[in-house]
């Protein structure tokens, strides 16, 4: 003989009305992480634009706040420049101007170089998680 109480338990997993709510929960679901996926996966666009000074990081940047970052070193001066998600150099006393030339970027796939002055922007993929952001902002 079953008590009623597990008379009750049994009953909760009969009603087809909570089955389908929960099935439309598991759709919603599955369909929002399809959504990001395929969203994360159409944009190689990074978060954050990493700045390598002479083959050392010297900052990382976070491309979703608008800013610029004034360099300078013995070799001259860049200003680098953060908007609507991605960089560019925007001003730069090097001789060959390839730098600034080039424009703006947001993909991780293609960094600013500039060569006379051994400084190279680069977008972090989405992926990475930026080490010394912390300490950075600290
Ligand atoms: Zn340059």
């Amino acid at each position: 003989m079953l008590s009623d109480d597990q008379m009750k338990k049994n009953d909760l997993f009969k009603p087809r009305r909570s089955d389908l709510i929960l099935i439309a929960i598991l759709a919603a679901a599955a369909a929002l992480l399809a959504v990001l996926f395929a969203f994360g996966k159409g944009h190689e666009q990074g978060t954050y634009a990493e700045v390598v000074l002479n083959g050392q990081s010297y900052g990382i940047y976070d491309l979703k706040e608008d800013q610029t970052i004034r360099i300078e070193t013995d070799l001259g001066y860049n200003l680098i420049e953060i908007q609507n998600g991605s960089v560019s150099m925007k001003e730069a006393d090097c001789p060959d101007q390839y730098c600034v030339s080039k424009g703006a970027v947001s993909s991780s796939a293609d960094p600013i170089v500039c060569l006379p002055h051994r400084l190279v922007i680069q977008i972090l993929p989405d992926k990475t998680e930026p080490v010394s952001f912390d300490a950075v902002s600290e």
